[in-house]
């Protein structure tokens, strides 16, 4: 049955959108049309922005353990629709499903339980010092635009959601065209929770939405995560009109195997380190460097592994591999792989399209020997299933070759020393590195460095206005 979704939710209804624009969601694994949402427009999302204005003054009243109360009752609401959300972006995005139930299933549980526990210790004013009077007062920073994107849409949109919600802010999302229809099942909990009218609404659309919603003058925070080219744009929006912006952007991060590294251990992570989600994940370690010792050793063992790795339907359990997110994403990914042959690179493994799969957008996991480093295959981001395998020769070459990047997202070191590994770790210009693997606490940030973004405050620091007020000492 297909979910045609053309409208908006705003104050707490669903509404109907002021245009006939409508964009078509496709299954990726199948390539049939699923359904339907609006394409809003700016008349549209002057509406959203109205009703999160005007919901701000009574959402900041409250204390922030009444907004802790909200986050833990959608939390516990999230958990018992936790299956179908997952199964619904699968839908909509062809992410597998084992992947799609952590990440649209218990990590937005888990986030939304984090930042509630965030909001009950939070103090909103406190006193400089012991000798100085004066305070400092942490208020909310006012209406927020979040706008996500389509690869782990609800663990992200939980992650701007739930520290915006705890620090007093009222939100409007503009989902990514691709998933939307799980956002309007949020916001279906959000009703169920009884979320004041306002405090959060949603309207989808694709680049012309969504640049309304950053220069739409009510909105005093951009909250972005999306691709380089539009978070440069958004921050100069941001920018010229003195907006808070935070843009968690693109990546192109190493994994760097030492040559003490437990390989097993190595081969055990490699596809949730270096190519989560078919590859379409930010932080995916999509550069390989392994000591020139070894590297016929590694390069066997990535060959190896994802040989035997299942390519296929992303609702099957079992399936590691799942389809791109749209015909134009395996064009990209395919154009890629083709100049980097033409470059003279060599493919370990993969670089076509599997067998048995006629419909849906897939492409076999790939694996490129042969690199040099201007190639555009070591320097740029794919997002899709293919890895460089490329030689160092010490870990000094390897920390060089891991900064050879305009990038700085993500990372990993992979060694049975963890001083070793943290040696090299600090060394690394990239804003959240793993030793072993790829987990990163909530409570940890993620800063991206260089044309990964700007901001990524961990707790509420992203969404908070600070003020004092200086008081004479008596
Ligand atoms: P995208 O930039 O095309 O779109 C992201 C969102 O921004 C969508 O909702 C889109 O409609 C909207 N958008 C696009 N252009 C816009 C503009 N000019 N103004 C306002 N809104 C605009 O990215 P995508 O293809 O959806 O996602 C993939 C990209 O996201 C990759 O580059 C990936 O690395 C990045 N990403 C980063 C993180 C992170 O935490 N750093 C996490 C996930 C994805």
């Amino acid at each position: 049955m297909t979910q045609d979704r053309r409208e908006m939710f705003v104050d707490g209804k669903f509404r109907p959108v002021s245009t006939s624009d409508h964009i078509s969601i496709i299954d990726p694994a199948t390539e049939v049309t699923i359904g339907s949402i609006a394409d809003s427009n700016e008349a549209d999302v002057s509406r959203a922005v109205a009703a999160a204005q005007t919901a701000l003054p009574g959402w900041k009243e409250t204390s922030p353990q009444e907004r802790a109360a909200y986050l833990r009752a959608l939390a516990d609401c999230y958990a018992e629709r936790a299956e179908d959300m997952a199964a619904l972006v699968t839908h909509q995005n062809g992410a597998v499903i084992k992947r799609s139930r952590r990440t649209n299933g218990t990590r937005p549980v888990a986030i939304y339980r984090y930042n509630a526990q965030l909001a009950d210790t939070f103090e909103p004013e406190s006193v400089l010092s012991p000798d100085d009077p004066s305070l400092v007062r942490r208020e909310p920073l006012g209406v927020v635009g979040a706008i996500v994107p389509w690869n782990a849409p609800q663990s992200l949109l939980a992650s701007k959601l739930g520290p915006a919600l705890a620090a007093g802010c009222t939100v409007v999302v503009k989902p990514s065209p691709e998933t939307s229809l799980d956002t309007f099942m949020l916001a279906e909990m959000l009703n169920e929770i009884g979320l004041p009218p306002g405090v959060v609404n949603v309207v989808t659309g694709g680049r012309e939405a969504g640049t309304a919603l950053v220069r739409h003058p009510g909105i005093d925070k951009v909250s972005f995560t999306g691709s380089t080219a539009a978070g440069r744009v958004i921050a100069a929006t941001c920018g010229e009109m003195l907006k808070h912006v935070t843009a968690e952007l693109g990546g192109k991060s190493a994994a760097v195997v030492l040559d003490d590294a437990d390989l097993d251990v190595f081969a055990a992570n490699l596809i949730s380190t270096c190519l989560p989600n078919t590859g379409q994940v930010c932080y995916s370690c999509t550069r390989i460097l392994a000591p020139r010792s070894r590297f016929a050793e590694v390069v066997d063992l990535v060959v190896e592994t994802l040989g035997n790795a299942v390519i296929g339907d992303p609702k099957d359990p079992t399936s590691d591999f799942g389809p791109l997110v749209s015909e134009v994403q395996r064009q990209r990914v395919e154009s890629y792989i083709q100049s980097a042959i033409a470059a003279g690179a060599r493919s370990a493994l993969g670089g076509g399209r599997p067998m048995g799969l006629p419909n849906g957008y897939y492409v076999e996991p790939t694996v490129l020997v042969d690199i040099r480093r201007e190639m555009r295959v070591f320097r740029e981001e794919i997002f899709g299933p293919v890895l460089v395998v490329v030689p160092f020769d010490d870990d000094a070459d390897a920390v060089r070759m891991a900064n050879d990047s305009s990038y700085g997202l993500g990372g990993s070191v992979f060694s049975k020393d963890i001083s070793r590994a943290t040696a090299v770790a600090r060394q690394m210009e990239t804003g959240s590195i793993a030793i072993n693997g790829h987990d990163r606490s909530d409570a940890a940030p993620a800063h991206g460095y260089k044309d990964s973004g700007v901001g990524g405050d961990p707790g509420l620091a992203g969404y908070l206005q600070l003020k004092s007020i200086s008081r004479p000492r008596s």
